[in-house]
């Protein structure tokens, strides 16, 4: 089975509309067909940045897909902030992330609200990149694989073998965002891989073939080429390194 590989940068909370413009075009420049026939690309902009990516995209006829990093459990209604899956989908998002470790840091997302999300995103035909992964203590009593699993079977209750088929996981060692303190190759095999046996267990060896998992932690154009040399790791999910253009296309052409 061969899985496309899938470099996606989480832009957080940075880039104004204008500012997310010109990221855009800087990657149309530099990015070529022959980069697109090897790897997807994507990019997560802030809500507000949206519209913007999408009219570039579509004037443009560029390869780059696009998508949230959040998205409401619910589908419309009283939700004061909330973003609905059926906006990203009118939209033309690709992709929308579920679980960063932001979310669950910072807003109380726990794997209940996590599973709501991927099933309000599977009910707009976006793609959910879930984030999975575990924080220092955990790792440091050495109980990475565990944790992460368990995040991965909260995640995908009630979630068909077609639903899960299209998933895209993220292994995020959460000790590992935006600190510099990138997982060693073999680190982020050791549980890639256990994950890709998860999903053979939940469902099937068609579907844990299928889904692509990514590494994400500090991930840098001299890093990535060990990591994507790992068998069970089919991408990144990039996010300080996402914002410099010229260091993203490297990325991409790990
Ligand atoms: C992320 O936000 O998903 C991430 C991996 O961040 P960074 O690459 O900056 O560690």
């Amino acid at each position: 089975m061969s899985r496309k590989p899938l470099i996606a940068g989480n832009w957080k909370m940075n880039k104004n509309h204008l500012e997310a413009i010109k990221l855009v075009q800087e990657l149309a420049f530099s990015l070529t067909d022959k980069d697109f026939d090897k790897v997807e690309v994507a990019v997560l902009p802030p809500f507000t940045d949206l519209r913007s990516v999408q009219t570039l995209v579509d004037g443009d006829k560029l390869r780059i897909v696009y998508g949230g990093q959040d998205l409401s459990a619910h589908d419309g209604g009283a939700y004061t902030g909330e973003i609905s899956g059926a906006m990203l989908g009118k939209l033309g998002c690709t992709f929308v992330a579920i679980g960063h470790s932001e979310r669950r840091q910072y807003h109380a997302e726990d794997d209940a609200l996590v599973n709501a999300k991927v099933q309000a995103a599977y009910r707009h035909s976006v793609t959910p990149i879930l984030c999975v992964g575990e924080g220092l203590p955990v790792r440091q009593a050495g109980n990475q694989v565990e944790h992460t699993l368990a995040q991965v079977d909260g995640a995908l209750k009630g979630v068909t073998a077609e639903q899960a088929k299209t998933i895209v996981i993220a292994y995020e060692p959460v000790w590992a965002i935006g600190t510099g303190e990138v997982a060693t190759p073999d680190d982020a095999q050791e549980v890639c891989g256990a994950i890709r046996v998860r999903l053979a267990e939940l469902y099937d060896t068609e579907v844990a073939d299928a889904v692509r998992i990514l590494y994400g932690g500090s991930v840098k154009s001299d890093n990535i080429a060990g990591i994507m040399a790992q068998p069970d790791v089919d991408g990144a999910l990039v996010g300080g390194a996402s914002l410099d253009p010229a260091e993203f296309v490297k990325i991409c052409r790990f």
